[in-house]
């Protein structure tokens, strides 16, 4: 059994064992939200796919440093189309600070994260924050002759840096196809050339969010964040660099030039992609009018939806999927993920009920190597899915009595179970939200106080016991060997 995790490497375009630069430290940096609109479906995959990721290092031994970075500094060239900054924009029309904006979405970004199950990085820089670091890196570049200063602002000089380094190589492109492709963007006219990109924008009059540099009153370009607080918190090399298969290009291309211009050499070793969501098989966007928010979801308002998705139906259905595999949205897939979901937490809680035996019949130890085999693969979190699903019936069998087990394999399975669906698949029972750990013991102990009260025939409290869990939505069914349950 192959025991090491091997993951995708985007940049070499093949699958490699993952070997940390300084273990048992392991440093991720992966693109954060940009704050100036509410959460969306799109937020849930690289959130969930990396979550995934540092939940399954941490579970391995690895002392992680997560960071994630939030992107409050307007970037004109992600949003060429209006010409101004979008955080901006939306606090001129409201008369706001730009930073209440961003505040606000941040805050509704952590929120619906949450609720996802999605845990906290351990840092998360924010851009605006960092102006001093990142204006220090353009000197930086500008030093070592790949960027050059036009009109106040100051541009990467691609072509120059293609002669000494391999301009495309994360994107698998050459500077000729991207030269075809470049479109004429805002700004262009103070370009040498129309691929190179922003490392300083000198601000126009109304541009709200702006800062002094020696260049002139402007702000950083949207790549530079990047490059500057993935190695201000991990070091000039660090192990993992992650976002969603959208940022590959220009974001990721670009923040490995200027990584590389800065330095001579690459800062993430493994790049990670998470693909796509689609909806209905159509890419997700605003004019399609299947932009949905993760609040429409859990609400089940959108026009699009039959009905409400829990959070953690959503989560289930992303990880029923491969990461790198495209994922589409539809009610009827949903409807089956919570289908699903339901049935894995229901064998859960059934764990909690089962009797023992002085004899298994059963192989517990299976689990957790085929868990560990499937993820070790490329984080396969559809095959762990498909492992517990194979344990779902077994343990529906060993509570129906068709197989047995003892007391000390029944204490590894449960603490196998829930190790990977609740610390490492991040699944949480929402019907016993908060509550996990004590509901089923208080429920057993009433139960058992019940089961005593008969055999004493003491039958109103046997009754009591029984109308009360009821009214509280607890369903008891009694069986010859004793009772079993379940949350209605
Ligand atoms: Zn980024």
């Amino acid at each position: 059994m192959e025991n090491k995790l091997v993951l995708y490497n985007t940049l070499t375009r093949k699958k490699e064992e993952f070997i940390p630069y300084n273990p048992p430290f392991v440093g991720i940096y992966v693109c954060g939200p940009t704050v100036y609109g509410d959460p969306h479906l799109g937020h849930a995959r690289p959130a969930v796919t990396f979550d995934l990721l540092f939940r399954y290092l941490k579970s391995m031994g690895y002392k992680v440093r997560y960071v994630r970075n939030i992107t409050d500094v307007g970037h004109l060239e992600h949003d060429a189309d209006e010409g101004e900054d979008k955080i901006a924009k939306k606090a001129r029309l409201e008369q706001l600070e730009p930073m209440e904006i961003s505040h606000y979405y941040t805050e509704r970004y952590h929120d619906a994260m949450k609720e996802l199950g999605v845990l906290s990085p351990s840092i998360e820089p924010h851009a605006s924050g960092h102006i001093i670091e990142q204006i220090a890196m353009v000197e930086q570049i500008l030093e070592k002759g790949y960027a050059y200063i036009s009109n106040g602002s100051v541009y990467f000089d691609v072509e120059k840096y293609n002669k000494d380094y391999h301009y495309g190589r994360l994107s698998g492109r050459n500077l000729d196809d991207t030269k075809d492709n470049s479109r004429a963007l805002d700004g262009q006219d103070d370009k040498h050339n129309p691929y190179d990109f922003a490392l300083w924008k000198k601000a126009s009059p109304e541009h709200i969010m702006r800062w002094p540099s020696p260049w002139s009153d402007g702000f950083p370009g949207w790549h530079l964040e990047c490059s500057v607080m993935s190695t201000k918190y991990l070091g000039e090399k660090f192990d993992i660099h992650g976002g969603g298969m959208d940022l590959m290009f220009p974001h990721h291309e670009c923040e490995i030039a200027q990584n590389t211009a800065a330095s001579g050499h690459d800062a993430a070793r493994y790049w990670i992609h998470n693909n796509m969501i689609t909806i209905n098989g159509k890419k997700m966007g605003k004019s399609l009018g299947n932009f949905i928010t993760l609040e429409e979801l859990f609400n089940g308002t959108h026009e699009l939806l039959e009905q409400a998705y829990s959070p953690m139906t959503i989560r289930f259905f992303v990880l029923q999927a491969q990461y790198r595999s495209t994922l589409d949205f539809s009610n009827e897939a949903l409807q089956g993920a919570e289908k699903g979901f339901d049935r894995l937490m229901k064998a859960v809680e059934a764990l909690d009920k089962i009797k023992t035996s002085d004899k298994s019949t059963v192989e517990v130890a299976e689990l957790e190597s085929r868990c560990a085999e499937a993820m070790n693969d490329d984080l396969n979190s559809p095959v762990v899915i498909s492992i517990l699903f194979d344990w779902v019936r077994t343990i529906n069998q060993l509570h129906d009595g068709q197989q047995t087990i003892t007391a000390d394999d029944l204490a590894t399975l449960k603490q196998t179970v829930h190790k990977w669906v609740f610390d490492i698949l991040g699944l949480k029972n929402e019907k016993q939200d908060g509550n996990d750990n004590l509901v089923s013991p208080l429920v057993n102990m009433l139960l058992d106080i019940r089961s005593q009260a008969k055999s004493e025939k003491n039958w109103a409290l046997s009754d009591e016991i029984r109308n009360k869990l009821t009214d509280i939505g607890i369903r008891v069914k009694d069986r010859k060997d004793g009772y079993d349950w379940e949350i209605e």
